[in-house]
């Protein structure tokens, strides 16, 4: 075993001020040279080739219909109480009629897309396809998707309460949209 002694540090180092202006400088220094070429900044914050995503990546949730239109659901609470989050909330109108869905919500803030809750559904009635892994909103409200947001994710309606509009990022690979 090597011991190693701990350095003393000088008074100035001590004073971490002067430690902290040098890092500063250098930090200012980058960010000069980016400016002065932007070209060869190493960090691309936009780019414009995207990764491929591999095919199992989950995406933004949505509720699949019937054909005449009615959630597939029946509000059977399995995805909910498979999820680690609590961020599936449910309520069914009456338990003694055909179960339906009356609200159906997802907290996004909560969620960690682990994709629990659609292994859990018997009847595939979420999936995590929308190919949307950029999930952003300017309030806390327009990130709980409704049911009838997850059920019509392309309606301009529906969509405008959400906002900003979520950029389709997913150009390349298995999920991309034409
Ligand atoms: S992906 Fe996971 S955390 Fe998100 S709603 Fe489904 S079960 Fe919950
Ligand atoms: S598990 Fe499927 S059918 Fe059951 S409440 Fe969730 S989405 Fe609806």
């Amino acid at each position: 075993m090597k011991v190693v002694e701990r350095p003393e540090m000088k008074t100035t180092e001590r004073l971490y001020i002067g430690e902290v202006l040098k890092g500063l400088f250098v930090t200012m220094g980058h960010v000069l040279k980016n400016l002065r070429n932007p070209q060869g900044m190493p960090v691309v914050f936009f780019p414009e080739q995207q990764k491929d995503l591999p095919p199992a990546t989950r995406g933004r949730h949505r509720l699949m219909k019937r054909e005449d239109e009615s959630p597939r659901c029946t509000a059977c609470m399995l995805c909910a109480t498979a999820c680690p989050a609590e961020c599936i909330h449910i309520k069914s109108p009456d338990p003694n009629i055909e179960k339906l869905p009356e609200k159906f919500e997802i907290d996004m803030l909560r969620c960690v897309f682990c994709g629990f809750c659609v292994d859990a559904c018997p009847l595939d009635a979420i999936r995590m396809d929308i190919p949307e892994i950029a999930i952003a909103g300017y309030t806390r409200e327009s990130l709980v998707y409704k049911k009838e947001f997850l059920m019509d994710h392309d309606n301009k309606d529906i969509v405008a309460d959400y906002n900003p509009p979520r950029p389709v990022i997913w150009t390349h690979g298995p999920h991309a949209k034409p």
